[in-house]
């Protein structure tokens, strides 16, 4: 354990269970610890730094807005936010939008909006249905929110106001709908929860049940938003369009920011119902504009998509290369890898020691997340890594 290691065992509250690495520097998809050893990152921040670490085009636009306007308060009107809504909205379906600064803000905006537009216009709905093994937040809300018992049962009693119900399962929701219910609340692909894809027929069969009942559909993006998955959004891939949608983590390249877009007729909030102070400030804002332009520009969705047929064909090899593999799935660069036992935190410890860093999203599950840039070789070599430590995991077993 180094220094700084034995320091954040002290001096930080337990809530992060770090792996025993201390990271200084990045480049593209590069790390480096502070003893110089480089590292193949496959975490990517969690899906955090679409363009890699420094991007030329990130570090350009930040350090220029570094030296020019930091922070306002919304109170004023500010450059770089509006161009940032102005790309948002040209390139997606929503027509709104509201800046905050991280993923579960942007879902709390989205739950206090579809609670505004229930108040106006269901009678006075205010429950939201999510689903099992959904992910949408840490706040007091969004955890009541995110249907997983571990990280509710510490904090229970919750927030009420959201019923759940299994996830690719359109009579599940049919099921849960009441009165009362005045949004369902879902992710296209849930990340934390393991990678689960939505079903082809799922997501046009819950828009269509919205539309029925006049609900909304609240699409949270913040994991697989921003090319992650393919194309700029996630909900295009399903035909359908969200009447609310939530972004955060790709939208900065690194920068903290998070966004709520709404369709026209719901984006019901009026002056002072809702509010951040560092929300839109034009340094994150400017940090957003430069990597969703060069996102869009680049055509990295598209690059995405060819990354995704490579990655899978690749794993797919090593899937009947060993036995213990029991599942290959994704979408985009949003890849898991599941295993016959818990052996995910082995694994990453030993992919950590040769060089390559994954995230274990379950005990038997491996989540990749790479930059959206990275190139086949580092697929490649990500993958020689993989297969060398599974290779000892294999001899071990005999
Ligand atoms: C990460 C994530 C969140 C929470 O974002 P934070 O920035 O950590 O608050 C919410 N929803 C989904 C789908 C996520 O992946």
């Amino acid at each position: 354990m180094d220094r700084w290691q034995e320091l954040e065992q002290r001096l930080f509250m337990r809530t992060f269970k770090r792996l025993p690495v201390t990271l200084v520097r990045g480049k593209g998809a590069l790390v480096w610890d502070n003893e110089g050893k480089e590292y193949l990152d496959f975490v990517g921040g969690w899906a955090v730094n679409s363009l890699g670490h420094c991007h030329p085009v990130v570090t350009r636009a930040v350090k220029h807005q570094v030296g020019t306007l930091i922070q306002a308060s919304s109170q004023f009107y500010t450059i770089p936010q509006v161009q940032l809504a102005e790309l948002l909205v040209q390139k997606s379906c929503l027509d709104r939008v509201f800046f905050c600064n991280s993923g579960a803000e942007a879902n709390e905006g989205a739950i206090k909006l579809a609670r505004r537009y229930g108040k106006l216009y269901l009678k006075g709905a205010y429950k939201i249905i999510t689903t099992y093994n959904s992910f949408h937040g840490r706040t007091l809300a969004t955890v009541a929110a995110t249907g997983q018992r571990k990280f509710q049962e510490p904090y229970i009693p919750l927030p009420n106001g959201f019923i759940n119900a299994d996830y690719n399962d359109i009579k599940a929701i049919k099921g849960a709908t009441t009165a009362e219910v005045c949004a369902v609340m879902l992710e296209p692909v849930q990340g934390e929860g393991g990678v689960n894809i939505a079903d082809t027929d799922y997501l046009p069969e819950v828009r269509a049940w919205c539309d029925e009942k006049g609900i909304l559909l609240i699409l949270d993006e913040i994991q697989t938003g921003v090319g992650r998955t393919g194309t700029l959004f996630a909900y295009e891939q399903f035909g359908i369009e969200p009447d609310i949608m939530t972004l955060a983590k790709g939208l900065g390249s690194g920068v903290p920011i998070g966004a709520l877009l709404a369709k026209e007729r719901v984006s019901v909030f009026s002056f002072g119902e809702h509010g951040s102070t560092f929300g839109g400030n034009p340094l994150a804002c400017a940090a957003a504009f430069a990597t969703l332009k060069f996102i869009i520009d680049n055509n990295i969705p598209d690059k995405v998509k060819r990354l995704e047929q490579y990655f899978m064909s690749q794993l797919t090899k090593l899937k009947q290369q060993f036995d213990f593999i029991t599942d290959i799935r994704g979408r985009g660069l949003l890849i898991a890898v599941e295993f016959s036992d818990n052996i995910a935190e082995e694994i990453t410890l030993a992919c950590l020691k040769k060089g390559l860093l994954v995230n274990q999203v379950k005990p038997n599950a491996l989540r990749f997340m790479p930059p959206l840039i990275i190139t086949e070789r580092e697929v490649d070599r990500a993958l020689n890594i993989l297969s060398e430590v599974l290779k000892e995991q294999k001899k071990e077993k005999l």
